[in-house]
């Protein structure tokens, strides 16, 4: 199986990045990934500033995938995601969501062992390893591993977990894709513009769909499917992924619109990853076992 360590990370998605590695479709590898302060901050004196947006959320690869081409369909199956030993939060005065009232900036070591992130004496968190950037390179420029967008990144999507598929659009020949953020845990909107920071190692698998006929990115897991989308504007983000979930349904499933506007309100979950970075990032989520009473048993041939 392929390996890939962290000590080499990129810190924008672009299509002039050498690859680190090379792939072929269906093959796993394990990715080592640093935490998104690049493993700086390992003891609760040592504090975080405001951060330029260039030079957090270190990525591993990136990874070419051998026969993926500008139209493709890359679908990153999370096969494993392996903590560290210890997470960090950062509390910081105009970071996030609160960042306007807090005032005094503040480092908290988490300890990760037996399943459990040491919040406080108090509080033990169960983990949900996920992964925060995930994505592949856009056509052209380079876009900062801070922002989510089309390609995927820092989408802080709390769906991308062990068991998660995660679909990206193929921009660049190889589809130059990478992968860091991990978090042990996060809730939810991200508040103060971090969940339970970690460092890890992901074990994924790298799968091309020859077809664009899906919404991207979109995540899937066993009980559902969700669209993501970013914007500046939190209710464009959410009009995004809402549109890009009427799109999945009747372009990919055939299901008439108001049909499938009535089933997004019956038993779609719109909800939002993260209110936090550059672009804020919302997801609607739909159930599978209605996609299943529809006759669509799975996306890949859905989107054929
Ligand atoms: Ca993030
Ligand atoms: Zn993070």
């Amino acid at each position: 199986m392929s390996q890939l360590k962290a000590e080499s990370p990129f810190y924008a998605f672009s299509a002039e990045n050498p690859p680190a590695l090379t792939v072929r479709p269906g093959e796993e590898l394990t990715l080592e990934a640093q935490d998104c302060f690049s493993n700086q901050i390992q003891r609760e004196d040592e504090l975080f500033s405001a951060p330029n947006w260039d030079e957090v959320n270190p990525a591993t690869g990136p990874v070419f995938v051998q026969g993926a081409d500008p139209g493709d369909v890359l679908v990153a199956h999370v096969l494993e995601i392996k903590p560290a030993t210890q997470g960090v939060m950062v509390a910081v005065p105009g970071l996030g969501a609160l960042g306007h009232l807090i005032t005094e900036a503040e480092t908290r070591i988490v300890p990760l062992t037996e399943g459990q992130a040491l919040f406080s004496e108090q509080v033990q968190i169960p983990l949900s390893p996920m992964v925060g950037v995930i994505g592949t390179a856009p056509r052209e420029g380079a876009i900062p591993n801070g922002t989510p967008g089309p390609h995927g990144g820092n989408m802080d999507c709390t769906l991308i977990t062990e068991g998660s598929k995660v679909y990206l659009p193929v921009e660049v020949p190889g589809a130059l894709f990478g992968l860091g953020d991990l978090h042990a845990v996060m809730g939810d909107g991200e508040i103060v513009v971090c969940g339970v920071e970690m460092a890890g190692w992901v074990t994924v698998r790298l799968e091309l769909l020859k077809s664009r006929q899906l919404p991207l990115p979109l995540v899937e897991n066993d009980d559902l499917v969700a669209t993501i989308h970013s914007h500046e504007d939190l209710d464009l983000a959410a009009q995004g992924a809402i549109e890009g979930m009427a799109r999945l349904l009747t372009e990919s499933v055939g299901l008439p619109l108001n049909e499938a506007g009535m089933l997004m309100s019956a038993v779609g979950q719109l909800r939002i990853c993260q209110v936090v970075d550059p672009l804020k990032t919302c997801r609607m989520e739909f159930p599978k076992w209605v996609l299943e009473s529809v006759g669509v048993l799975d996306l890949a041939s859905a989107a054929a």
